[in-house]
């Protein structure tokens, strides 16, 4: 499955974060992958929005997992671009979460492919500097249905 959407704004990105977030189900994970500034914060807080969280949602660089409780599912927002192991993402304990009843979004997920389950969503943001500044490709991409 393969779907492409062409953004020309933030705001476009945070509204189709949004759809996706508004739409998520338990135990689905989303993974972001994008070169730094492609909008994958802005699609994100979006998609927190769509699940109706309503805590602020800041980048979990530093704490690599962040968790948000008080939306229509338990929301689970990874940035894993610090770790340098797969070991490393036993310790934050990620199966329990990628395996949970709460919807995953993992920043840098590409760094560790082989921890990603095959049902998992991939979205991918570009530019192209010829379509304009704020021109966003977002492409979502699923191997496999399960
Ligand atoms: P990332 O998390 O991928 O590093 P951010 O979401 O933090 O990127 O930042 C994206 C930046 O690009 C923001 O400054 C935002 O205002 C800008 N921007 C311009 N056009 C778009 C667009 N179409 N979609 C998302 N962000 C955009
Ligand atoms: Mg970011």
């Amino acid at each position: 499955m393969k779907k492409i959407w062409e953004t020309n704004s933030p705001a476009e990105t945070a509204a189709l974060g949004e759809q996706l977030g508004k739409r998520a189900k338990k135990g689905q994970i989303y993974c972001l992958t994008g070169d730094l500034g492609t909008g994958k914060t802005v699609l994100t807080k979006g998609f927190a929005k769509g699940l109706d969280v309503q805590e602020h949602v800041t980048s979990p660089t530093f704490t690599i997992v962040q968790e948000y409780h008080d939306g229509r599912l338990p929301f689970y927002h990874f940035d894993v671009y610090r770790l340098s192991s797969e070991e490393e993402m036993d310790d934050i304990g990620y199966e329990e979460y990628f395996f949970g009843s709460g919807v995953c979004l993992v920043e840098w997920a590409e760094l560790f492919p082989h921890l990603i389950p095959r049902d998992a969503y991939w979205l991918t943001l570009e530019k192209d500097y010829t379509k304009g500044e704020d021109y966003r490709r977002v492409t979502l991409c699923q191997e496999e249905e399960i």
